[in-house]
């Protein structure tokens, strides 16, 4: 077999447009899925087309014409960055919806981003102090998609259940998103990626990160947990995002968006006792954000 060509060092196994490298070293037991996968407790499968499509016979959706941005508006821009950054530090959160596979536009539409998957060249490496981590092998522009967490969408009484039975010293995958529409309508989504995930399992939390989450919606009703470049990030960087979902230093939890009264707030907590974090950030908390609101 030619050398240059080396699967093994590819963590999905083929199954993302880009390989996914790794340090080769033992790697925990998962199954890898770019996507998210129906799991307990939820009664839609996330793979299922459930959002209608726009009819534009065209190469890219234009705001005069297409359906999908007229409801929705743009997210991005033309080279596919996220808009909204430049108004809200960290803090875009109006609902993104991308065309899907019932729009009539082209694979190329500027409004097809996170459905387009992986393409920077990633790696999951083992740190000094923190277990696994990823690290980009490239530059990552401010407000550029970079991955998903994906993983079993489960319900919010399958997370309970799977935390509480969770050890002190196992981690805790599942991240729960709540996306607040005026003041009486909360979606809610439980990503659990321990058992069937991809790359964003192994991203560690830091309390100063330069990834954020953004729920973002393509076939279907549940959304996706995309991960954008919340700054210019550079070659060899570790990537990371904030757990307890903190956009700003004032706000960690809920931001109000400006076009929809709606605000999206994302947790993930490790383990139910809180652990020391070695994130370096000068404002770091020293220990991973705790969300008890998953219990309750
Ligand atoms: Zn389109
Ligand atoms: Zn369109
Ligand atoms: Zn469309």
């Amino acid at each position: 077999m030619d050398a240059s060509v080396r699967p093994a060092m590819d963590l999905s196994g083929g199954l993302e447009d880009v390989p996914v490298l790794f340090e080769g070293l033992t790697l925990p037991t998962f199954q890898y899925s770019p996507d998210n996968v129906q799991g307990l407790g939820c009664t839609v499968d996330p793979s299922e087309v459930t959002l209608p499509g726009c009819s534009c016979l065209s190469h890219s959706c234009s705001s005069e014409s297409c359906s999908c941005l007229q409801t929705h508006g743009h997210s991005y821009s033309r080279t596919g960055t996220l808009l909204e950054l430049s108004r809200t530090d960290f803090g875009c959160c109006s609902p993104v919806f991308e065309c899907n596979a019932l729009c009539a536009c082209s694979d190329t539409c500027s409004n097809r981003v996170v459905q387009r998957g992986l393409r920077l060249k990633l790696e999951v490496f083992h740190t000094r102090n923190r277990g696994w981590g990823v690290r980009t092998l490239e530059e990552i522009p401010r407000g550029t998609f970079v991955c998903e967490y994906a993983g079993e969408v489960i319900s919010f009484g399958e997370a309970r259940r799977r935390q509480l039975g969770q050890k002190s010293e196992e981690n805790n995958y599942i991240i729960a998103v709540r996306e607040h529409a005026g003041t009486a309508s909360i979606t809610e989504t439980f990503v659990d990626p321990a058992q069937v995930g991809n790359v964003g399992r192994f991203l560690n939390h830091s309390c100063l990160p330069n990834l954020f989450m953004l729920p973002v919606r393509v076939h279907s009703v549940i959304p996706r947990l995309a991960l954008f470049a919340g700054r210019d990030i550079d070659a060899q960087e570790e990537l990371t995002f904030d757990y307890s979902g903190g956009h700003t230093s004032q706000n960690p939890a809920e931001l109000l968006s400006t076009q929809s009264d709606a605000a999206v707030q994302a947790s993930r907590t490790d383990g139910l006792q809180r652990k020391a974090c070695h994130c370096g950030a000068k404002k770091c908390t020293q220990f991973l954000p705790l969300d008890l609101s998953i219990l309750n």
